[in-house]
C-alpha cells in the first residue's frame, strides 16, 4: 500500500526497531497499512526512550573506526596545542565541526576536493591502522546515523572520513587552504572545544 493516503488513524500502543533496541510508545497508526505518524509526541516519546537508552547502554552510542600511523601522528602533533584535553574529545570535535559546520556548507566542503587529492590525505589510506572510539551523545548519534544513511554509508565510515579530512587540512600547505583553517575551521573548533 505504497500509495496509502492514511486516512483511517486511530492512537495506539505499536513499537519499532531503533539502534538494534525496541521503541514501545503510543501513535497515530493506520488501519489500512499500519504505518504510523511521527508527529510531536511520538519525538518526544522517542527523546525520552533515547536518553533512558543513553543511561542504560550507553556503548551503543560508540563509534569505532581506524586512523592510519600517519593519522595518528598528525593526530598527536595536534593535541600537543591542546594539553590536557584528551585525543577522544579532539576526535569527537573534528567529527562535529565537520558535520556540523563542513557538510552544510556547499563553500566550505568544495574546500576538500584539493584536500582529500593530497598526498597527506592519501597516506591515511594505507600502512598500519588502529583502532579509535568516540562517544557520541544521542542527539547527535541519531543526526549523524540519519545522515550516513543519506549518503549511503555506515556510520563509522563517515566519522573516519570526516576525521581524515579535518586531520589532512590542518596540516596543509597550500597558502589558501592554510587560510582557511586558520580563520573558518580551527575558530570552530576552539568554540566547540569551549563547550566540550
Ligand atoms: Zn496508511
Amino acid at each position: 500500500m505504497a500509495n496509502c493516503e492514511h486516512e483511517n488513524l486511530i492512537l495506539k500502543k505499536t513499537s519499532d526497531t531503533f539502534f538494534g533496541e525496541t521503541f514501545d510508545f503510543k501513535a497515530e497508526v493506520c488501519q489500512d497499512c499500519g504505518a504510523y505518524i511521527w508527529d510531536d509526541s511520538v519525538e518526544n516519546q522517542f527523546n525520552d526512550w533515547l536518553g533512558v537508552l543513553y543511561q542504560k547502554k550507553r556503548t551503543k552510542f560508540q563509534v569505532q573506526f581506524f586512523l592510519s600511523k600517519n593519522a595518528k601522528d598528525i593526530l598527536e602533533e595536534f593535541s600537543n596545542n591542546y594539553p590536557g584535553i584528551p585525543n577522544t574529545t579532539i576526535l569527537k570535535i573534528f567529527v562535529a565541526v565537520y558535520l556540523d559546520i563542513i557538510e552544510p556548507n556547499e563553500n566550505y566542503k568544495k574546500r576538500f576536493d584539493k584536500v582529500i587529492r593530497g598526498e597527506i590525505f592519501e597516506s591515511f589510506q594505507k600502512g598500519k591502522f588502529e583502532k579509535f572510539k568516540i562517544q557520541l551523545k544521542p542527539n547527535a548519534f541519531r543526526e549523524y546515523t540519519a545522515m550516513a544513511h543519506l549518503a549511503g554509508i555506515s556510520l563509522a565510515s563517515m566519522v573516519e572520513e570526516s576525521v581524515e579530512r579535518m586531520l589532512a587540512l590542518c596540516v596543509e600547505t597550500d597558502q589558501k587552504l592554510r587560510e582557511f583553517w586558520i580563520q573558518n575551521i580551527k575558530k570552530e573548533f576552539n568554540r566547540y572545544l569551549k563547550v566540550a
